[in-house]
C-alpha cells in the first residue's frame, strides 16, 4: 500500500547539493510544506534536442519526488521566445520572430508532454512579460547598478561585489578569459545587456531607453520575482548556464531587491552521445522527438534515471537498448506477479506444506518490500539518487518472480504479493515510469480476505452516498455510515433500502454490540 509520508516527517532528512555553497546541504523550504521552483526553460527557436530532454527529465523527476514526500510544488518555467537565434531563423526562413516561436513552443510542449514532464504550475513567455522586466531594469538603473548608451542598457557587473559566488570565479580572471566581448560602448568589458535596442524589422517593444528587446538574463530575474518572489527555494538548471546566465540571474535580482534570490542552486550535468559533445557538424545531434520514435517514452526515462543527475549522462543506442529489455523484464515479471495473485486458487498444496510455505514465504517478501521502500527514500533523499532507487526497484522485481516460482501459498502470501506488484507500480511512477498496470493493482489491493468484492459496491456507494473513491472496501464502509445516519434520523425507508440493495449484491450487514458490519452471505 502508499507509504506517503508528510513532509513534516521529512524535514531535515533530505540532502540537495548546492552548487552556491558547493556541498549538500539539508533541504528546508522558505515556507514550511511549500516548495518554490524555478527551472531555466528553452529558447524556442529549434526541436529540443536530448540533452535538453534529459536536464528537463531530471528536474522533473525531483519536483515529482518533493510532491511525493507531500510538499506543494510551485514549479516556474519560464520559454523564451524572443532572442538572436529565433531572429535569425525567422529571417533564414522569410517568416516572423513570432511564428518560428509560436511553432517551436508548440513542440516543445508536446515533446515535455511524450517524455511523461508534468506541466509548470506556470509557464510564462517572455514576449508577455516585458513590463515586469522594464520595471526590474528600470529599478538597477535608479539603484547605480545599470546605466544607458544609446538605447541599450548594461548591467555594471562591478558594482556587484558578490558576482562570481555561485561559479567560483574572480573578476580579474573572468577578465583574462576569452569568452568576454569587446564592445566600446560599454563601460566595463564584462557589463552585459538588459536591454537591446531593435534594429530595423527585429521585434521590438516600447521602454524609457528605446524601442527594443529585452536581453536573455532579465528574463529569469523578472519571471521568477514575479511568479514566486525571493527568496525563492530551488533555482534549477543545466550545468551550462552556471556561467554567465545564472550568475548575472543573481547580480540582477539581488542589486535591484537587497534579497536573496534563491537558496538552493542545482544543476545537470550534461549529455554526450558515444561520449562526445553532441554537434550538428560531428553528425552526432540527436532530437528528442527523433528519439521517441523509435523508443518508448518509459525506456527513454529509465535510461535516464540510471546516472545520478549532477554526473555526465553519456547516451548511446546500446544503452536505450539494454534501457528498453530493461523496462520489458519490469513488465513481464510484473505480469507473472498480478497472474499469480488472480490465479492463486489453482495453486493446491497439502495443508501441512502450505502453511510452513507461506509464513516463510510472506515473511521473506515483506522485507523485500520494506527494503525497497527504505532504499528509495533513503536514495532519494541522497540528493535525488535515482540510480540507487531504480536498483531497489529491479530487486524487488527480481524478489517477487523468485517467490512465485512454485507458485501462491495461501492468503497471505497472495496479499504480500500484491502489495509487491503496487509497491514496484507505484515507486515507478514517483519516477514518473508509468507500467500502465495502477489501477488494476490498487483495486486488487482492496479485495476482502477470502474472494474479490464485486464493483457493484462501488456503484451503490456512488449512488446512495456520493462516494467518489474506486475502493470496496471504502465503498462498503461509505455505504454503511450511511445507513447509520439514516436510521439515526429515523429514515427507515432509506436504511432498508442501502439493506436491500446490499444484499442484492451479496451483502448482509450485521448490527452488533460493537457496531455495525458488513458480511457476505
Ligand atoms: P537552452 O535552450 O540552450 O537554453 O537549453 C535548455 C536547457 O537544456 C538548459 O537548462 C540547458 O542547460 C540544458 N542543456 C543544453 N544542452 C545540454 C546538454 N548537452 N546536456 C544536458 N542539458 C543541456
Ligand atoms: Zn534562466
Amino acid at each position: 500500500m502508499p507509504r506517503l509520508v508528510s513532509c513534516e516527517q521529512n524535514e531535515g532528512q533530505m540532502k540537495v547539493y548546492n552548487t552556491l555553497t558547493r556541498r549538500k546541504e539539508e533541504f528546508v523550504p522558505r515556507i514550511e510544506g511549500q516548495v518554490r521552483f524555478y527551472i531555466c526553460g528553452p529558447t524556442v527557436y529549434n526541436h529540443i534536442h536530448i540533452g535538453n530532454a534529459r536536464t528537463f527529465l531530471s528536474f522533473d523527476v525531483i519536483r515529482r519526488y518533493l510532491e511525493y514526500v507531500g510538499y506543494h510544488v510551485h514549479f516556474v518555467q519560464n520559454i523564451t521566445d524572443v532572442d538572436d537565434k529565433i531572429i535569425n531563423r525567422a529571417n533564414e526562413e522569410g517568416r516572423s520572430a513570432a511564428e518560428v516561436a509560436a511553432e517551436y513552443t508548440e513542440a516543445f510542449i508536446a515533446g515535455m508532454q511524450a517524455l511523461g514532464v508534468q506541466e509548470p504550475t506556470r509557464q510564462p513567455r517572455a514576449t508577455e512579460e516585458i513590463p515586469a522586466m522594464v520595471e526590474l531594469i528600470g529599478c538597477l538603473i535608479e539603484n547605480g547598478h545599470a546605466y544607458e548608451v544609446e538605447g541599450d542598457v548594461y548591467f555594471a557587473v562591478r558594482s556587484f561585489p558578490a558576482y562570481g559566488r555561485l561559479s567560483g570565479r574572480d573578476i580579474e580572471q573572468m577578465l583574462s578569459g576569452a569568452r568576454v566581448e569587446v564592445d566600446q560602448r560599454k563601460r566595463d568589458a564584462l557589463d552585459f545587456a538588459l536591454w537591446k535596442a531593435a534594429k530595423p524589422g527585429e521585434p521590438s517593444w516600447d521602454s524609457p531607453w528605446s524601442k527594443g528587446r529585452p536581453g536573455w538574463h532579465i528574463e529569469c530575474s523578472a519571471m521568477s520575482e514575479r511568479y514566486l518572489g525571493s527568496p525563492f527555494d530551488i533555482h534549477a538548471g543545466g550545468e551550462d548556464l552556471v556561467f554567465p546566465h545564472h550568475e548575472n540571474e543573481i547580480a540582477q535580482s539581488e542589486a535591484c531587491t537587497g534579497k536573496t534570490f534563491a537558496n538552493y542552486w542545482l544543476h545537470g550535468g550534461m549529455l554526450t552521445i558515444d561520449k562526445e559533445k553532441m554537434s550538428k557538424s560531428e553528425g552526432n545531434f540527436l532530437l528528442l522527438k527523433d528519439v521517441l520514435e523509435q523508443v518508448r517514452p518509459q525506456a527513454l526515462r529509465l535510461l535516464m534515471l540510471q546516472t545520478h543527475y549532477r554526473s555526465p549522462f553519456d547516451y548511446s543506442v546500446e544503452r536505450l537498448q539494454e534501457a528498453t529489455a530493461s523496462l520489458e523484464r519490469i513488465e513481464s515479471g510484473l505480469r507473472n506477479l498480478n497472474w499469480a495473485v488472480e490465479n492463486h486458487a489453482a495453486v493446491k498444496l497439502a495443508p501441512n506444506e502450505l502453511g510452513d510455505k507461506s509464513v516463510s514465504w510472506t515473511a521473506d517478501l515483506l522485507e523485500k518490500i520494506d527494503a525497497c521502500h527504505e532504499q528509495f527514500k533513503s536514495s532519494m533523499d541522497d540528493d535525488f539518487n535515482t540510480a540507487g532507487a531504480v536498483a531497489g526497484i529491479f530487486e524487488l522485481v527480481t524478489a517477487g518472480n523468485s517467490s512465485i516460482k512454485d507458485g501462491v501459498y495461501g492468503e497471505s502470501h497472495r496479499r504480500a504479493v500484491m502489495e509487491a506488484v503496487v509497491t514496484i507500480v507505484e515507486l515507478l511512477a514517483v519516477l514518473g515510469v508509468e507500467v500502465g498496470v495502477i489501477a488494476a493493482a490498487a483495486a486488487k489491493a482492496d479485495e476482502f480476505e477470502g474472494g474479490a468484492m464485486p464493483q457493484e459496491a462501488v456503484d451503490l456507494a456512488l449512488h446512495y452516498a456520493g462516494f467518489g473513491g474506486v475502493g470496496v472496501s471504502e465503498a462498503l464502509d461509505a455505504l454503511v455510515d450511511l445507513r447509520n445516519e439514516a436510521r439515526a434520523e429515523k429514515n427507515w425507508a432509506l436504511a432498508d433500502e442501502i439493506r436491500d440493495a446490499l444484499a442484492g449484491i451479496g451483502f448482509v450487514i450485521e448490527d452488533t454490540a460493537t457496531g455495525t458490519r458488513v458480511v457476505r452471505k
